[in-house]
């Protein structure tokens, strides 16, 4: 409560000397990056500063040594269409891009040009630093593996793909369970376009706006410095109260 008055008088504050609107001090990307900082320097003043050892790293304790823990990477699980890239049948009205091939069962191959959201490679290599990728659509394999190709290009990128069986079905909504790719909730976050994949765990959701053809978009470019804030964080549930931050202070 005494946040939101010091945040309210902040905002008071911006009011220029001519009496005009001024911009405000923070934007809200700003305050919430501001918000995640805190939230992190709490998670570290609770659980301490380096009480988990590097792995491999040995210690020894009563003349024994025992093998460092072995630090685990939270899960970070993606959507593909209209999260990490847009893609049309060859013939509609775009005329560019990677161009893939599908083949679905008992049909003819259809060709596909695929778009990469702005920075989606560079994003991807950029947070498999510090988070163990899974890929998760709700789209069939046979569409998506040739897409997946297309993005990881050289290397694998994505440690799990799961795909439309891997989805539940809720009257013709594609659903997905993430308890499915990990059991404890509190490691485990899902970036997706779609409001209804996640209904099931949205305390674990980091919405984002479907993408189509924006060359500007950067919405992926903005995500990186807060998932790896959140990558360090005991409970990446707690990132709701960030998501909702002026809500909540
Ligand atoms: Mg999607």
């Amino acid at each position: 409560m005494r946040k939101g008055i010091v945040f309210a008088k902040r905002q008071a504050s911006c009011i220029d000397k001519r009496g005009s609107t001024a911009i405000p001090p923070y934007s809200t990307k700003m305050m919430k990056l501001r918000l995640l900082l805190m939230l992190w320097l709490r998670e570290k003043l609770f659980h301490g500063w380096g009480t988990v050892p590097e792995a491999n790293q040995e210690i020894v304790k009563d003349g024994l040594i025992f093998s460092g823990l072995k630090k685990t990477k939270k899960t970070l699980i993606l959507d593909l269409d209209e999260t990490l890239v847009h893609s049309v049948t060859i013939g509609s009205t775009m005329r560019s891009g990677h161009v893939v091939e599908v083949k679905l069962e008992n049909q003819h191959a259809i060709l596909y040009y695929v778009h990469k959201r702005p920075y989606c490679h560079w994003f991807l290599t950029e947070v498999a630093e510090y988070f163990s990728l899974v890929l998760f659509t709700a789209s069939v394999q046979q569409y998506a593996d040739p897409v997946i190709n297309c993005i990881e290009e050289e290397k694998p990128i994505f440690e799990r793909k799961l795909y439309r069986q891997d989805c539940i079905n809720e009257g013709g909504a594609y659903v997905k369970d993430i308890g499915k790719v990990e059991k404890s909730l509190s490691n485990v976050l899902i970036i997706d376009n779609s409001p209804m994949s996640y209904c099931l765990h949205k305390e674990n959701a980091i919405p984002i706006e479907g993408w189509l053809n924006d060359p500007t978009d950067i919405d992926l470019l903005s995500l990186v410095p807060v998932l790896r804030a959140v990558s360090t964080i005991h409970d990446v549930r707690s990132f709701v109260v960030m998501r909702d931050g002026e809500k909540s202070y």
